[in-house]
């Protein structure tokens, strides 16, 4: 393999790059990315450079004087893939939106997500004071709208929703979480943890409303203007300064329709595919020579017997390494058994973790510390077996159960 084109200039393509390297790749290495950013590190986002405490320097994932031999192409978003016809095994090209073409024997994709948008409502691009959080601008705009005293609506009380929620509360604002399950991160934690959640940030004088979909934002002036609340399905209304739709995001694989690499069946939302890039479990597609990693991958899970999409930081670090094996090796090299999924989050400064899988019908026990104290670890068990662990200030004791999740299958 002489070329190989990464796509997606960010956590996931930059591990892929340097896997690339690390493994002995010598040839020509384009790395394409939509923004026109150098890498840089999401988590922050919506954490410490929302809240002003770090610069857009400190976000930079490169350390100084990183030369991985790479031409960059940023600020130009590839918008298709040709694979090559009646399945000849030429070079791939990627197409950019300037018009031009990059030839590669080899592709990486790593385009990420994009965060979900409400039905009707281009997120910042609508009304002003709507914002969702993705990219370093989207938190240079919001952060601009943090002002105390303003009365802030977090749409969806998910990961993201809920750090920015802790932030604006140091900030000084007025906060309201809306979401439409009724328990907080009900999805990723289930109900019982969701709730125990849920009500730290009630500690912190939160509003939390589960059960409660938005039905529209209300805005002042003919076009919508600037937003000036939130109506509920039930007819409430809530006051807004700002809002924030913080109801997940969509893979970014838009630019792949057509193409031939097999995506994911879900439903398309906001015009983009539910699902992401199908992966075998060493980040094959169904392509010759293309690969997927990131937010954007949904590789398959073994344990789990099926496809299994991860939005967490830990997944795009570690993955490229085995994405850029099977590259190299044209898909014969050993692939490691997977991680079970891990995340991190920071609210009102206490760490939350979580790994592993857990569905409905789970049973959940506090095995640490006390839900009161907010400083406890929680196993969630299927048949006895355990399958998953959430941490809220136990890092020792969490680090302690990862381990021994991994051990064992989750499926
Ligand atoms: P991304 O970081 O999304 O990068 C994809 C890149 O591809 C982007 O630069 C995008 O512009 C580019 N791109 C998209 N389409 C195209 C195209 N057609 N052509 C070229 N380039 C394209 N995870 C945790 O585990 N813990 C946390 O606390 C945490 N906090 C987070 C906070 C925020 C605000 C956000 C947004 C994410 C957070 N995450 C967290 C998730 C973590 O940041 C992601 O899992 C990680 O960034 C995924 O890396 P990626 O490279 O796959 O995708």
């Amino acid at each position: 393999m002489r070329s190989i084109a990464v796509v997606g200039a960010s956590l996931a393509g930059l591990h892929a790059a340097r896997a690339l390297r690390d493994q002995g790749f010598g040839g020509t290495l384009t790395i394409i990315g939509a923004e026109p950013h150098r890498p840089y590190d999401r988590p922050p986002l919506s954490k410490e450079f929302l809240a002003g405490r770090i610069g857009q320097d400190d976000l930079a994932l490169e350390p100084e004087g990183e030369d991985l031999d790479a031409e960059w192409l940023l600020g130009v978003p590839a918008t298709g893939l040709d694979t090559g016809r009646d399945g000849h095994r030429d070079k791939h090209s990627v197409l950019l939106a300037d018009g031009t073409r990059v030839s590669a024997d080899g592709v990486v994709i790593a385009t990420g997500a994009a965060a979900a948008t409400l039905p009707g409502n281009a997120a910042s691009g609508g009304t002003a004071g709507v914002h969702t959080l993705r990219s370093v601008d989207d938190a240079l705009a919001l952060r601009a709208e943090l002002l105390p005293g303003r009365r802030l609506v977090v749409i969806g009380a998910g990961f993201i929703g809920a750090e920015v929620a802790s932030t604006a509360r140091e900030l000084g604002l007025d906060v309201t979480i809306v979401e439409t399950a009724p328990a907080p991160f009900a999805r990723a934690l289930g109900p019982e943890m969701g709730a125990v959640l849920g009500s730290m940030h009630e500690d912190r004088g939160v509003r939390v409303l589960c059960g409660s979909a938005v039905q529209a934002l209300i805005g002042t002036g003919p076009d919508g203007g600037r937003v000036d609340g939130v109506l509920l399905g039930d007819g409430r209304r809530l006051p807004a300064d700002v809002v924030l739709v913080g109801i997940g995001a969509r893979p970014a694989v838009g630019w792949l329709e057509g193409s031939g690499v097999a995506l994911g069946e879900g439903p398309a939302r906001d015009g983009v595919p539910a699902d992401g890039v199908l992966c075998d479990a060493g980040g094959a597609t169904n392509v010759p020579g293309v690969v997927a990693v990131g937010d954007c991958a949904a590789w398959f899970d073994p344990s789990l017997g099926r496809h299994h999409r991860v939005e967490h930081w830990t997944g795009a670090v570690q993955r490229p390494t085995a994405a850029a094996a099977t590259l190299l090796s044209g898909g014969t090299a050993a692939t490691p058994p997977p991680a079970p999924p891990y995340l991190w989050s920071d609210q009102y400064g206490m760490r939350i973790q979580f790994a592993g899988h857990t569905r409905p019908g789970d049973t959940v026990t506090v095995e640490q510390g006390d839900v009161a104290e907010r400083s406890f670890l929680a196993v969630y068990r299927r048949e006895d077996r355990p399958v998953a662990v959430l941490g809220v200030d136990q890092v020792r004791q969490f680090t302690r159960w990862r381990r021994t999740l991994s051990t064992v299958s989750t499926g």
